[in-house]
């Protein structure tokens, strides 16, 4: 038996739904069913996963989704040791065998021959083969998998395959409504509602520039970050040029855009 009290959540994650996404997640979750959450980089994808793994008692394994992963890095290898060759088990293998949710963050990330190891588990198989090993493992009855997909990202290099896709129902993230979002930074950053509303309106601000010239506005991770920075007695204007502004772009004009765009908002 494979022991995974390692990878469970012991205390709540706070997180605060933004729409019906729990009661989503719950009933794909009755049926095992592949999700995947489909949103821009932090908008609360990986909070959620932690969430619900919390809330339905199940152990989680994220593995961060890179282009240099291989199949191995998934389901496992034989490493010398002082016996010789033994076996161990990759994250994915470690899931499978225990019972946990594995969620594999950025997916599209990961080369397409290195995700299709999924195919065999995502659909009525639920199996997973360790060629290296002659080994087939059914997957136990609570193991479930969970993708985080960002369509921004999306190029025709980079992109999962249309039979990848098809195995999972998708629960669309965005950013939460202001009046959500500045709750969200209050609580997380330590601030007070006043500052959250600032940080907000800034972002929306930012989003707005997305498209001329920047590639995503701030997040709500950003201006969490933000709002640390004022907690710690960093003014807010100075807080966000460092959390929202430096990090998203290099191009001066857009600096300046956004430095207005903060400006206007204090
Ligand atoms: P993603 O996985 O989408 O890139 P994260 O889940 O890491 O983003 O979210 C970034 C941060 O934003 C989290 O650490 C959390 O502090 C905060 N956050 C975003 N959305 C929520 C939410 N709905 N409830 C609570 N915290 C949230």
């Amino acid at each position: 038996m494979t022991n995974l009290d390692a990878y469970r959540i012991s205390s709540e994650p706070f997180y605060r739904a933004v729409d019906s996404e729990i009661e989503l997640f719950e009933a794909a979750h009755k049926s095992r069913m592949p999700v995947m959450l489909k949103g821009p980089t932090g908008c609360g994808k990986t909070r959620f996963v932690e969430y619900m793994a919390w809330r339905l008692g199940k152990p989680l394994i994220t593995v961060s989704c890179h282009e240099d992963m291989t199949a191995s890095d998934l389901v496992g290898r034989y490493l010398l040791d002082s016996h010789g060759t033994a076996w161990h088990d990759g994250p994915l293998t470690l899931a499978v065998r225990g019972g946990a949710i594995c969620y594999l963050d950025e997916i599209v990330e990961a080369r397409q021959d290195t995700t299709v190891v999924i195919h065999s588990l995502t659909d009525d198989r639920r199996i997973l083969t360790l060629e290296k090993r002659n080994e087939v493992v059914k997957a136990h009855p609570d193991f479930q998998v969970v993708i985080s997909y960002n369509p921004g990202y999306q190029s025709v290099l980079k992109d999962l395959k249309e039979s990848t896709k098809q195995r999972f129902s998708a629960i669309a993230f965005g950013y939460p409504n202001s009046d959500v979002e500045a709750e969200i930074i209050k609580r997380e950053a330590a601030v007070d509602r006043r500052t959250a509303d600032t940080l907000v309106r800034i972002a929306a601000r930012s989003r707005n520039l997305k498209g001329h010239g920047l590639e995503e506005g701030a997040s709500t991770r950003m201006l969490i970050n933000a709002g640390l920075l004022v907690a710690a007695d960093i003014p807010i204007e100075r807080a966000c040029q460092v959390a929202m502004v430096v990090p998203i772009t290099d191009d001066p004009d857009l600096r300046d855009a956004l430095t207005g765009a903060i400006a206007a908002c204090l």
